[in-house]
């Protein structure tokens, strides 16, 4: 079943040019052709199909990141959001450019923390409830001794590189939607027995890992800046969950599932660990981007599959697995707003003025918080092996 996306307000950019949409592709792809292999052109699976079809690697943010940490190009375009392109560039060498199409693709949920508010928080569990902080610590990598109780923070990767700084400085580690069970494992370790997690910004990833390790809701209070804490809850909590949420992932409701288990009783229905908890309780299986293309692709011919995560996504497999129906759970269509601002012709615009030998919309991590970025990255890429 095609899925029409809805338009969205144009741009001035898109405006100025006056080209048509084959007249974009055509520039685009002439030169990507005369860059070669100077250019290596990242597309995030969110992405929209007219910007997937120029893409030389589709993935994830991490796995994006990793892939262009392992080419020769010197220009990385990162069709993504702001916090990925940091990534890439944090992972990268220092002779490889990252280049966002366009600079106001930032992401909702990884604006909803900062270096400000989450400091603050910090302080205020350390002198609270007692805890050590990990930056003192000479190898933070180890277990806590007994009677040591630590506040470890971990961030999701869909965070500033500031805030990734801030974790790999105090002892913590970054964690993927596919791996936040393994990381908080870790942290636990780290943390001592009467120790705390503190989990930004994505509060729902963490309390569904939390439950999906058998933790209870009263064992994962919410921190919200700028609201009067609520200290008894945090007290008796082990993880500490930021208040930030995906406004893409917080769409799905259990009402959109009873009602698709109405029109398919026999439907399969998965959805990303970013959906609220009465989502997730409510599904048959809930992963990160890859699992749920997994999951797709597993699932038996003529299977009818409701999907929980963005419309972009859901498109492209529903038109991949053409022996399956998959739709979007959600009827009113939700792609990313911010990822839908890189448009073609955002890409063509960098993409000219590489080749005009400009650097246009390069991200730069300042080298401090690099080193300190790549340590909490480090560690969670040695928490997998
Ligand atoms: S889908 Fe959600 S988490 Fe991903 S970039 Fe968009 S707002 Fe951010």
């Amino acid at each position: 079943m095609a899925i029409s996306l809805p338009v969205c307000e144009i741009d001035p950019l898109e405006r100025s040019r006056g080209l048509t949409n084959s007249e974009i592709d055509e520039r685009i792809s002439s030169v990507k052709k005369r860059l070669g292999e100077k250019l290596l052109i990242l597309g995030h699976h969110y992405q929209r199909d007219s910007i997937i079809q120029h893409t030389d690697l589709i993935g994830d943010s991490f796995l994006l990141s990793k892939m262009a940490a392992d080419s020769d190009s010197e220009f990385i375009v990162f069709c993504g959001v702001h916090f990925m392109a940091e990534s890439a560039d944090i992972l990268t060498n220092d002779a490889q450019k990252v280049i966002l199409p366009n600079l106001r693709a930032g992401c909702s949920m990884a604006d909803m923390a900062n270096l400000k508010d989450v400091t603050e928080c910090w302080n205020s569990l350390i002198e609270k409830f007692d805890l050590l902080d990990p930056i003192d610590r000479k190898d933070p990598n180890l277990p806590a001794a007994e009677n040591e109780n630590y506040l470890i923070p971990i961030t999701y990767m869909n965070s500033s590189a500031s805030l990734k700084a801030f974790v790999g400085s105090h002892g913590g580690v970054v964690c993927t939607s596919s791996n936040a069970e393994g990381v908080l494992k870790w942290a636990f370790k780290r943390a001592g027995e009467n120790g705390k997690v503190l989990f930004f910004p994505d509060q729902h990833l963490g309390r569904n890992t939390g439950l999906a390790m058998g933790l209870s809701l009263e064992e994962m209070a919410t921190w919200t800046p700028n609201d009067e804490p609520e200290w008894n809850a945090l007290d008796k909590s082990k993880i500490i969950l930021w208040h930030g949420y995906c406004s893409v992932h917080r769409r799905f409701s259990t009402t959109q599932i009873t009602e698709f288990r109405e029109q398919f009783p026999d439907g399969l229905v998965v959805v990303h660990p970013e959906c609220k908890t009465d989502v997730v309780n409510a599904a048959d299986a809930t992963g990160s981007t890859e699992f749920i293309r997994n999951y797709v692709k597993n699932a038996p011919e003529g299977a009818n599959i409701g999907v929980g995560t963005e419309i972009n996504m859901v498109q492209r497999l529903n038109e991949e697995y053409k022996n399956k129906e998959i739709s979007c759970l959600d009827p009113s269509i939700c792609p990313c707003s911010t990822m839908y601002m890189i448009h073609p012709i955002y890409l063509l615009d960098v993409l000219e003025r590489i080749e005009s030998e400009e650097i246009p919309n390069q991200i730069i991590v300042p080298d401090d918080e690099k080193i300190s970025a790549s340590i909490a990255l480090n560690r969670m890429l040695s928490i997998l092996k």
